[in-house]
């Protein structure tokens, strides 16, 4: 603003020296043109001059604005298209994130329409496709999606959860691993990648999948870990196949160090030490994972350690074991079974009467209807204990989050559906109720 009126300063300057100028040097200009004659002076025939200048730019400005006006009349009506395009696109998301289809069908053809722009328009109408069931369509226009580096993430997202919805792992193991590829922080990505790898048994793949998630810390450390164990524990079973007994036992020391709650992690490690003749590690694996995740598995594994063991013995040792975690009622159970065998009748009253409390169950009822014949012959008592055993819970088991069918072992997949760490261990009627 300043540097304007100071322009306009000088150049006002300018002009009133140049007429003063002027002013004291008098003189006259004649013209002669086509038989014209003009006498004038030369103030004048400048201020003529100047004249038909502003003159001529005035009929510039005027010729420039006419012959404009149709293209910014174009403008102003694409801009408004454009607008109505943009606010069709965001209803319709809106509509799309209420699940509202045929309003989001509509708005998605709208905005397509309006701004003829596939890759801004795609994730709309992919999604308004989806959720008319429109697999097809959903498909085509995320495909389009991948093209454009801003929505390649989006496209391929969304093409992962169209081709796990069929069924397809093969086609959404590509999809996932493109997507990935991306470098986004994306914690459904890492699982589902990771998922997808475990089910193909791509478990070296896999764990490189948690390696990078960890650097982009897209999953918290302790899913980290617990996966780790996974892969670790898998690798270590491949290992074993591969006749590198070295190997095998040190990746399931690591996926036990990775996660002691997973029992079948230490049971391996157990009978590995015991293999290589180290019991007093073994035993020590499986305390610490007694510790925090009791299993009847670990109790298999300690037994497993002294076959040869009097019943005495065993009972001595066992203790040991359920000394480190006595709220553990597969310890008791263990423990009165020890008892029963070395006829330590009082020692398995006990142990099988705080399972029965800890955990009431049909093979604790069991149990007591043999010490009462075996201790006391007394077949009353046997027959009582008999008689709760139909309605008792049933012992726990292993079963699946996902398909919700029991399997006698655990694996790192079901062996029913074939989805990665889904088996949980726990009573029946428990199973009856909703994964958590
Ligand atoms: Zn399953």
């Amino acid at each position: 603003m300043a540097r304007r009126l100071f322009l306009f300063a000088v150049l006002v300057a300018a002009l009133v020296a140049a007429a003063v100028w002027f002013a004291d040097r008098p003189g006259s200009v004649t013209i002669h043109w086509q038989g014209w004659r003009i006498d004038t002076s030369v103030p004048v025939l400048l201020t003529a001059m100047i004249s038909f200048m502003a003159a001529l730019a005035f009929v510039w400005r005027l010729l420039t604005t006419v012959v404009g006006a149709p293209g910014r009349f174009l403008t102003r009506r694409r801009e408004a298209r454009r607008q109505r395009g943009y606010a069709a696109l965001s209803d319709g998301l809106a509509a799309v994130a209420v699940g509202d289809r045929k309003r989001a069908g509509k708005l998605a053809k709208q905005a397509d329409k309006l701004l003829a722009d596939p890759a801004l328009t795609g994730l709309l109408t992919a999604q308004a496709a989806e959720l008319s069931g429109d697999d097809g369509e959903a498909e085509k226009r995320l495909t389009s999606m991948v093209e454009r580096p801003q929505t390649a993430l989006l496209g391929l997202k969304g093409l992962l959860t169209l081709a796990k919805r069929r069924g397809d792992t093969e086609a959404a193991l590509d999809y996932a691993r493109r997507a990935w590829a991306l470098g986004a922080p994306a914690a459904d990505l890492a699982t589902d990648l990771f998922d997808l790898q475990a089910r193909a048994g791509q478990w070296v793949e896999a764990e490189a999948t948690l390696d990078e998630a960890r650097k982009r810390r897209a999953l918290a450390a302790e899913d980290i870990r617990h996966r780790q164990a996974l892969t670790q524990y898998e690798r270590s079973l491949q290992a074993e196949r591969d006749s590198d007994p070295a190997s095998a036992l040190a990746l399931a020391q690591k996926a036990h160090q990775s996660d002691l709650t997973l029992v079948e992690a230490a049971a391996r490690v157990s009978r590995l030490l015991h293999r290589a003749g180290k019991d007093r590690k073994a035993a020590a694996a499986l305390t610490n994972t007694w510790q925090v995740a009791p299993h009847p598995l670990l109790v298999e594994a300690w037994l497993a350690l002294a076959p040869a063991e009097t019943p005495l013995q065993r009972v001595k040792r066992l203790e040991k074991l359920v000394k480190a975690n006595p709220d553990a009622a597969d310890g008791h159970m263990a423990l009165a079974e020890a008892a029963l065998a070395a006829k330590l009748w009082g020692a398995a009253r006990n142990h099988l009467e705080t399972a029965a409390v800890q955990r009431p169950s049909a093979a604790i009822y069991i149990l007591l209807a043999r010490l009462e014949r075996e201790e006391r012959q007394d077949e009353a008592a046997a027959q009582m204990w008999m008689s709760k055993v139909a309605q008792a819970p049933a012992e726990p088991a292993w079963h699946c989050h996902s398909c919700g069918k029991p399997a006698d072992l655990w694996a790192s997949t079901c062996p029913s559906c074939g989805a990665p760490d889904s088996l949980w261990w726990g009573q029946q009627s428990q199973a009856l109720l909703p994964a958590p």
